[in-house]
């Protein structure tokens, strides 16, 4: 089983990106920048929608795209007091910075004037937390809600649980903070509920759950019924993860979902299209999506040999492998699974618009994906873009000695690796010899 530790850590991440992710922030630091999303994600306002649509309590809010707009939705609020908050995708902005030089990306105000001026701060200028790159994070938009009182903050969150097959409710007493830290600290504050996806979630664990997160009298059952629905809106909307953090409550009673952050099960698109619809893609870099558009996952690194890959293992071992043998991945493109030939061209388009990019190292592995198809659309490529660096390739798997043959019959100056090993050192070569 695994530790509570384990849990909140993942709490606080999609398990989908855990394979990927830690590695990738690894090389991040090796190569000092990196830039990647590939997955849907919503931005708080968006989050909170959904969820009030689903019974969920969260404050009454607008969106603004300029400091007037903010003012204007300060105004039609009419709210006591006004809570804005920049939207970006990544949290701890209460305790982050922008490079207009205004401190927080959370502010507390009753005076719809100070909200104009905070969010011309705000706007069109990156806010830099714990969670974004150095640089920061550009805001395009501000929410702008109706302030409440808290009197207590817990952490709540929902996650498909690898190690139990299911769903896990995770709470805890000490919200508003770095869940990761609580963990760490007062692993015995942090408290699950294992749901059996089969049966749902039960009245008793709910209650349970809203004890251990400490909400007393009245309060308790209006905690378990949030909890309730919050585990509805998780299946619903096929999330990996919803988290609720602060999940607090008012001096008036009242438990509120002050914060809000879900992520999803990307092979679920096809039948939720109107929240993949929402995707806010204005953090990406323009080729991440140009690249989902022929549904690649391209992710930017720092060094000059371009990977072509399938699979996140592959692309793992892959950047591993051109580590270990002195040279620098400049990104990865990842083929997924079913490749038509059209989209081997469009990712040597992408893979060589990069100007970084000195050499070209292919490691796919064939499983479902026939190995010929990707050597027809290399050929193809290659002719096409008339490829000016040089170009290491390693096939394995199914169709693979007619893959070759094409490759050799090309008349193209294609070098090819009979192993992974092989293919990073001639790769790591052909860069060094330049
Ligand atoms: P994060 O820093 O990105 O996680 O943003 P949050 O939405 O969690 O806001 C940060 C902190 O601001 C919360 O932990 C609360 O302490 C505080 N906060 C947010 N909304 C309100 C509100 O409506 N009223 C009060 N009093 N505090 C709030
Ligand atoms: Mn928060």
């Amino acid at each position: 089983m695994a530790s509570p530790v384990a849990i909140a850590v993942q709490a606080g991440k999609l398990l989908r990106e855990q394979a990927l992710r830690p590695r990738l922030l690894a090389v991040r630091s090796q190569a000092g920048h990196l830039t990647s999303r590939r997955w849907l994600n919503l931005q708080e306002y968006q989050s909170k929608k959904l969820m009030s649509e689903h019974g969920v309590k969260v404050q009454r809010f607008f969106v603004a795209s300029t400091a007037n707009e903010a003012l204007e939705a300060a105004k039609r609020l009419n709210a006591k007091e006004i809570v804005l908050k920049a939207q970006i995708l990544a949290g701890g902005r209460g305790k982050g910075v922008f490079n207009s030089g205004l401190k927080g990306g959370v502010h507390l105000t009753k005076d719809p004037n100070v909200v104009g001026q905070l969010a011309k701060q705000m706007i069109g200028y990156n806010l830099t937390t714990k969670q974004t790159p150095k640089e920061g994070v550009k805001v395009n938009k501000v929410m702008v809600a109706e302030a409440l009182n808290i009197s207590r903050e817990t952490y709540l969150a929902i996650l498909m649980d690898r190690s139990h097959n299911g769903p896990v409710i995770v709470g805890s007493p000490q919200g508003g903070v770095d869940i990761e830290e609580v963990a760490a600290s007062s692993p015995e504050l942090i408290f699950k509920e294992q749901i059996d996806i089969f049966e749902g979630i039960k009245d008793n664990q709910a209650q349970r759950m809203a004890e251990n997160l400490g909400f007393l009298g009245p309060l308790k059952n209006q905690a378990a019924d949030q909890i309730k629905k919050l585990y509805h809106l998780f299946l619903k909307i096929d999330a990996t993860q919803v988290e609720v953090n602060p999940f607090g409550e008012t001096p008036e009673g009242q438990v509120v979902c002050f914060d809000a952050k879900i992520n999803f099960d990307d092979n679920a698109e096809f039948r939720q299209k109107d929240i993949f619809a929402m995707d806010d893609k204005s953090e990406n870099e323009p080729i991440e999506n140009e690249a989902a558009r022929y549904d690649l996952k391209y992710i930017g690194l720092d060094g000059n040999i371009a990977c072509f890959v399938n699979g996140a293992g592959l692309a793992m071992a892959t950047c591993d492998i051109i580590f270990l043998n002195g040279g620098k991945p400049a990104n990865f493109l990842d083929l997924g699974g079913g490749v038509k030939e059209a989209q081997v061209y469009q990712a040597f388009k992408l893979l060589t618009s990069d100007p970084k990019v000195e050499a070209i190292l292919v490691n796919i592995f064939g499983g479902i994906v026939n190995c010929a198809i990707i050597a027809n659309g290399i050929t193809k490529a290659c002719r096409e873009l008339e490829l000016k660096v040089p170009l290491v390739v390693r096939l394995e798997g199914t169709n693979v000695q007619e893959a070759q043959n094409i490759l050799k019959n090309s008349g193209l100056p294609i070098t090819s690796a009979v192993d992974l090993e092989d293919a990073a050192k001639k790769a790591v070569a052909s860069v060094a010899k330049k």
